[in-house]
């Protein structure tokens, strides 16, 4: 149980994270805490966004909502290109309701590789209200379960859900997907969530700038005649060593 990061705690914390950050509007600002509480905050909800136009688009969808769905729809919006847009911060339109159950394995942060499954579902009798417990994150990707994850976008999801992790004092059980938490929502669809948790898990291991190293590059035709004339040396040093040892044998 935490009281929320203050909007500017929590936007250097990303940054401490390596993400770069568009700040959209007064974003600030703009919430909806009127409706209800922001806090105590438990969590991070990963989301997929669904069917988009343009990224630009989504993120002024995610901003504004619609009728039914007032804005702001999650904190940060995560472009494809691992761009964080932060688009509202306080009681954003993003979780819905959900399993008390799953809110106490994320408390406890006690469960083994998945949370236990959701039950509950926005306007269900005994859902918690997960606007209240858990920052958002939405990840533009059209969510058919077709469209790939670019390795930079899921590196900044990690990122965001491990910035908020350590500036709270939590571990990757703390993260989840939106279909862990209520069982009316596929998102994320295309990964699983285990395996963002394990990224986090990771990233918690090290210092907040920290960037996964890249694959050791394959060899390339010049590192092999490199290493071809580093073992021609060799062959040649035994040789004379060979002469040497036949003359002291003489
Ligand atoms: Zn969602």
């Amino acid at each position: 149980m935490a009281a929320p990061l203050t909007a500017t705690a929590f936007m250097n914390a990303l940054r401490a994270e390596g993400l770069a950050l568009v700040e959209v509007g007064s974003w600030k600002t703009h919430n909806r805490n009127s409706k209800g509480s922001f806090g105590p905050l438990n969590g991070v909800i990963v989301h997929h966004t669904g069917p988009y136009t343009t990224e630009a688009g989504m993120v002024s969808y995610c901003v504004s909502g619609s009728q039914a769905l007032p804005g702001p729809l999650c904190h940060g919006v995560i472009g494809r290109d691992g761009k964080v847009y932060l688009v509202g911060y306080g009681r954003a339109n993003h979780a819905g309701g959900g399993d008390n159950d799953v809110l106490n394995a994320v408390i406890a942060e006690s469960y083994a590789t998945n949370p236990p499954a959701t039950n509950k579902g926005e306007g269900d009798p005994g859902a918690v209200d997960g606007n209240s417990r858990f920052y958002g994150f939405e990840c533009i990707n059209k969510g058919d379960g077709r469209e790939p994850w670019p390795e930079k976008q899921l590196d900044a999801m990690a990122r965001a859900a491990a910035a908020i992790c350590r500036a709270h004092g939590w571990t990757a059980k703390s993260v989840i997907g939106h279909l862990e938490w209520n069982d009316q929502k596929p998102d994320p669809k295309g990964f699983i969530m285990a395996s963002m948790r394990a990224r986090v898990a990771e990233r918690l291991k090290h210092q907040a700038n920290w960037t996964p190293s890249a694959p050791a590059p394959a060899p390339t035709a010049s590192s092999m005649e490199a290493r071809i004339s580093l073992l021609e040396k060799l062959v040649a040093a035994q040789e004379k060593r060979l002469v040497a040892l036949e003359k002291v044998v003489a």
